[in-house]
């Protein structure tokens, strides 16, 4: 009863704020993304409507401020208003095209991330978490929204600046304690030290080849791969005994060059797990991806003696997924210490 009377509070929001967005979108004559941000920066803004250069015209402006009055963002909790924009940018995918790299990491694959580092840091009352592809700030959230036990701050690094304006929009909407950088993350990050790396690591190649020079696993002839020296960069950036839970793509290490990549991890960390994602989650067989856990080297970190690799069932299998979950309590318990 209660849960539902949460998604009907989320959908009522849902249906308000998708019309002021087609309102301003006509009257704009803009792409849906971008009068979705500037619809949740007015209401951000106490419900004020920005206006440039006469637009929107001051008809459409109150007809906008009497939708924005409808609006009641503030009866949901942080955690239902990161759902609340995750459907309003998710509706935003279905009328525009948007590059599998710059898509939003969504809760089925979140959720899972969220389980693995609730387990890692079960132990400690203080965290600090860095995400070095923060796109729209949905797996940071998704992670944070589900830690109640402890202190938690985030960092947040993109370099895309339509995505981190809805990273910024999320993080001001449920007032989360996360700061965002809109940098390059290759490039030097004034970003202490942190406990946790959580990435749905961007896939292809990265184009500034002498930067890329500047990290082990650049490749010898021509461009480097992203999302190798993103991996790198997060393991410079994780304390002794810090761990970076990936989601790359199914079959990384199969490829061409893995062999530098994984030279890398074994000299500054562990490899501790590579878990295959459940392949219901995907459309299609190249876009199938994995979650990958490594921990830096420290004074308690240890090679697992047991590398936990295999298949993730389908959360349909309520059973196998369910002793899943037991598999993972028991693993961490054995096998990671921090
Ligand atoms: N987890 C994000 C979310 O929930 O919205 C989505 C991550 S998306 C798959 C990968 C992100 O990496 C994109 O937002 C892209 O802009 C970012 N990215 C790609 N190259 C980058 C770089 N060199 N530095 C920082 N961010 C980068």
């Amino acid at each position: 009863m209660r849960m539902m009377q949460n998604i009907e509070k989320i959908q009522a929001n849902y249906e308000k704020i998708e019309k002021a967005i087609l309102m301003l979108q006509s009257e704009l004559e803009s792409e849906y993304l971008d009068a979705l941000i500037e619809t949740m920066d007015n209401l951000l803004d106490d419900k004020k409507v920005h206006v440039e250069n006469g637009k929107p015209t001051e008809k459409v402006a109150k007809e906008l401020e009497q939708l924005y009055v409808e609006v009641s963002l503030e009866e949901l909790t942080a955690e239902q208003k990161r759902q609340l924009l995750q459907l309003l940018i998710l509706k935003s995918y279905s009328v525009e095209k948007i590059q599998a790299n710059h898509q939003m990491t969504p809760d089925t694959i979140g959720i899972l991330v969220s389980y693995l580092i609730q387990k890692f840091a079960q132990n400690k009352n203080k965290i600090e978490i860095l995400d070095l592809g923060v796109g729209t700030a949905n797996l940071l959230s998704t992670v944070m929204n589900r830690i109640h036990d402890k202190e938690v701050h985030g960092y947040g690094v993109d370099n895309d600046d339509t995505l981190l304006a809805l990273a910024s929009i999320s993080t001001e909407l449920q007032q989360s304690n996360i700061e965002l950088y809109h940098q390059d993350a290759l490039d030097d990050l004034m970003i202490p030290d942190v406990d946790f790396v959580v990435s749905d690591l961007p896939v292809g190649y990265y184009p500034l080849d002498e930067r890329a020079q500047q990290f082990e696993t650049h490749n010898e002839k021509g461009h480097s791969f992203a999302h190798y020296l993103l991996i790198e960069r997060a393991m410079q950036k994780l304390k002794e005994d810090g761990l970076g839970v990936f989601v790359v793509p199914k079959g990384m290490f199969e490829k061409e060059n893995a062999m530098n990549l994984l030279k890398y991890i074994q000299k500054q960390g562990h490899l501790q797990s590579l878990l295959n994602l459940p392949t219901d989650l995907f459309s299609n067989k190249n876009s199938m991806k994995s979650i990958l856990v490594i921990q830096k080297k420290g004074p308690k970190a240890k090679q697992a003696k047991e590398v936990l690799v295999g298949e993730i069932p389908s959360f349909k299998q309520r059973k196998e997924f369910s002793d899943f979950l037991t598999e993972i309590d028991r693993w961490v318990n054995s096998s990671i210490k921090l």
